[in-house]
């Protein structure tokens, strides 16, 4: 029988929808299960769409951007999953002004931007998630962050049904976080940079490249730093000291080459890498007595059966229910 919500989002909505659809294949770990429903969302009336049937149903949402920082769980989302579509891409330069659609991937964007003669960006490059994921994690890179060049943020509330600009000292960005409401969805955001010469910055973005080949396992599905890095450490430093490279759960294990990256083979689970996790964070604070947060999102339960690390908390930041 078909899916009442899925039929419902399909009249209302512009872009696709889906039922059941895989999850694994949107993030870059390439594990966890289907969501209940996919909706790529060509215009903020299916966003609108989205947050009304929620609401009056009751069930959970979440924004995808690339999955690039992102653990599905095995059993999939029990709701309605958003993916934004083209409709969210661009790129418009205005002086030292560049507003950006939320969908726009970070390493296409940061080249444009350096061949049209900014500076300051090209560590995006070597952040393969959206600008819309990367202003909800703060993402940042060599030294520099989104925060440091964000003016504002274009938020559609999935709560409200309405479109919000926020100025980037209202959304709490720290060290890969921030404070956006769990309704928000980023749909688009303003970046300030000052000029810069084209030659510098793709050299720059080709000194960055060459350097993530060389350390980091960029051939194997990941998920980017596992763990924040602890205030005066590195959460990879600690993670080697404490004997955990090669550490295999499964399918996932513990990167040779970068103590912070879990990698996955063909067959691995989100209870595998969750699995490794708590390993990895219970090795380490017998080691080191230093508790290692999980910088990793989570999409569901990803580990019924038992006790999650109490420094991952259960809530994913851009799940919302009513
Ligand atoms: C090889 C590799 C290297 C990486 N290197 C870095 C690095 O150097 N620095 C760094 O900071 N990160 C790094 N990452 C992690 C990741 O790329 C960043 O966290 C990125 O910002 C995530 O963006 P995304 O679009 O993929 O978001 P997703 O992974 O899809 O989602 C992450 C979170 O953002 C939310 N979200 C996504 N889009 C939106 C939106 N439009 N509105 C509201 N919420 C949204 C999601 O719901 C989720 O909570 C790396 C990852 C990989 C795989």
């Amino acid at each position: 029988m078909s899916d009442p919500v899925v039929t419902e989002l399909a009249e209302k909505c512009h872009g696709a929808v889906e039922g059941e659809s895989s999850l694994a294949s949107l993030t870059t770990l390439r594990v966890g299960g289907p969501a209940r429903v996919l909706v790529t969302a060509a215009q903020d009336e299916d966003l609108a769409a989205v947050g009304e049937v929620c609401r009056r149903r009751g069930l959970p949402w979440a924004v995808i951007g690339r999955g690039s920082n992102l653990l599905v769980a095995d059993a999939g989302w029990p709701g309605v999953a958003i993916v934004l579509g083209r409709g969210y891409r661009g790129l418009d330069m205005d002086g030292q002004r560049l507003r950006v659609g939320a969908a726009e991937p970070l390493p296409s964007l940061a080249v444009r931007i350096a061949d049209a003669g900014y500076r300051g960006f090209a560590w995006a490059c070597s952040v393969p998630g959206t600008i819309g994921g990367a202003v909800r994690m703060n993402a940042g890179a060599h030294g520099a962050d989104l925060r440091d060049h964000l003016v504002e943020a274009e938020l559609f509330r999935l709560g409200t049904g309405t479109r919000e600009l926020w100025p980037a000292s209202t959304l709490g960005l720290a060290y890969r976080s921030s404070e956006l409401p769990t309704d928000a969805v980023v749909v688009a955001a303003t970046l300030e940079l000052d000029r810069g010469d084209p030659a510098e910055e793709r050299a720059a973005i080709a000194r960055i490249r060459a350097w993530r080949r060389a350390h980091q396992p960029l051939n194997e599905p990941n998920c980017g730093s596992v763990f924040t890095n602890p205030p005066g450490d590195s959460a990879g430093r600690l993670i080697d000291a404490a004997g955990c490279k090669g550490l295999r759960v499964g399918g996932a294990e513990v990167s040779h080459r970068h103590a912070n990256f879990i990698v996955t083979r063909p067959g691995a689970t989100a209870t595998d890498v969750a699995t490794v996790i708590e390993r990895v964070v219970a090795a380490v604070a017998a080691e080191a007595g230093v508790t290692l947060h999980p910088e990793v999102r989570r999409l569901g339960a990803v580990v019924a059966d038992h006790d999650l690390p109490t420094t991952w908390s259960r809530q994913d930041g851009a799940a919302g229910s009513p």
